[in-house]
């Protein structure tokens, strides 16, 4: 039996990548425009790290961490998500010494074991941000923007961008104490898992999909008017700077987020075409963070992205055309004496820049010209053995079918365009 990949994971081929490439390319762009600058952590941490940062309750610590104890008897966990990992590498490297906020972006594959579906795997990619340091709103709002901005350039329709704010831990008890009497009466009408769950966690229940809890939760009281005055300012303050950039977005008071450590801002940027799992991006707030891995009070936020979300969504937009980019000259032998100088003039062109494919194997002229018309050379460059000897070659124009006479020494100059004359030169001594 042929062994396969394992479930919930998928190879990428280069046809794919391509537009993979041009999102993260554009991602790339959106960072460095807001002075993110780029961090790699491992892919594999301390599972304490997570149990920590994400919280001992949470699904992704109960049940969809790969976690495993290596030969040296530590347990470690294929990271399930971005941000504590940075805020770890945050406080190993003391960048609390450096200039607040210090603000880091990632790409990455995380891993989390969930059932598969469409835009659900086991191994998936991420790109986030998180800027570490100030509690400015200012910055909830870049964080909001990046991909938001993003999705936009990139011709993404039908987003819905949601907004919350889950207050902090001193106006947060009140309106969790409100939210459990409100579920009490109602506990057993709620769904298996949130009717042993709701007075540890009240706030997950809002998050629930299950249709019985949304129904038992559909009058449940909002977070805003328990909201103390510095959460309640903060987040006018992060709705402001979305309404002057006339950024659409809606307030949901049910969005809380899976991750315990959240602290006022929440948000979440959804793809209509996208289905159940229609989430594209979603962060927040997390100025507990820092101190619960180990370092002192200091607020966090920034946002994590799923990169295969972003393809689907392209995909089913008919948006997901991005072709590689093609080579700009395929070198073709002529005959089995100049089969190595032809190979030779191609590894050379290579070295010089220059994009160039040529043919492995026997294969006859003909057959040759085919491959470069299949993999879309715009120009042949045929090697034959009388021009050879001369140090020259003939150059073909695919679109055109013209060709001409080339010397060796100028084909870089021509295939460059930075030797028109010689060009010219070239067709004159033919
Ligand atoms: P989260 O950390 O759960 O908020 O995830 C952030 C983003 O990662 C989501 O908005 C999705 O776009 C993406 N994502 C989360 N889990 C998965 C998964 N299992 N497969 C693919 N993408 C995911």
């Amino acid at each position: 039996m042929r062994v396969q990949a394992p479930r919930g994971t998928r190879d990428l081929l280069p046809g794919e990548l391509a537009l993979w490439q041009r999102i993260e390319g554009l991602a790339r762009e959106e960072f460095r425009r807001h002075g993110y600058g780029e961090i790699r952590t491992p892919v594999f941490e301390a599972t304490e790290l997570f149990v920590r940062g994400i919280g001992a309750g949470t699904d992704i610590v109960e049940k969809e961490m790969y976690t495993f104890t290596d030969r040296g008897d530590r347990s470690v966990t294929l990271r399930p998500e971005g941000t504590a990992p940075v805020v770890r590498a945050y406080l190993e490297h003391n960048l609390r010494a450096a200039p607040q906020p210090v603000k880091l972006f990632y790409f990455g594959p995380m891993f989390r074991y969930e059932r598969p579906q469409a835009g659900r795997y086991r191994q998936f990619y991420q790109f986030g941000a998180e800027a570490v340091g100030t509690q400015d709103p200012a910055v909830d709002a870049e964080t909001i923007l990046i991909p938001f901005d993003l999705y936009r350039r990139l011709g993404l329709q039908g987003l819905d961008l949601r907004v919350n704010s889950i207050g902090c831990p001193v106006c947060r008890p009140g309106y969790r104490e409100a939210l459990v009497a409100f579920l009490r009466p109602r506990a057993e009408t709620l769904c298996d898992s949130h009717r042993q769950s709701f007075e540890r966690n009240p706030l997950r229940v809002l998050d629930c999909k299950d249709d019985a809890c949304r129904a038992a939760t559909a009058e449940a009281p909002s977070m805003e008017p328990y909201l103390c005055q510095e959460c309640a300012g903060h987040f006018a303050a992060v709705r402001r700077y979305l309404d002057g950039l006339n950024v659409p977005y809606r307030v949901d008071p049910r969005l809380v987020r899976g991750l315990d450590y959240y602290t006022k801002t929440v948000f979440e940027i959804t793809a209509e075409s996208l289905g159940a799992q229609d989430a594209v991006a979603g962060g927040g707030r997390y100025d507990g963070l820092v101190q619960e891995l180990g370092g002192p009070p200091t607020p966090g936020v920034g946002f994590a992205a799923g990169l295969e979300r972003v393809v689907l969504a392209l995909q089913r937009q008919g948006l997901g055309e991005a072709a590689e980019a093609g080579p700009e000259v395929f070198v073709a032998a002529a005959g089995a004496g100049v089969q190595e100088p032809a190979r030779l003039l191609a590894f050379r062109l290579r070295r010089a820049g220059i994009a160039a494919a040529t043919d492995y194997g026997d294969r006859s002229l003909k057959a040759q010209m085919k491959s470069a018309d299949r993999v879309g050379a715009p120009r042949v460059v045929v090697v034959g053995e009388e021009e050879w000897a001369r140090s020259q070659v003939v150059l073909r124009e695919m679109a055109t079918g013209t060709q001409r006479a080339v010397a060796v020494d100028e084909l870089e100059g021509i295939l460059k365009g930075t030797a028109a004359a010689a060009a010219a030169d070239g067709s004159r001594r033919r």
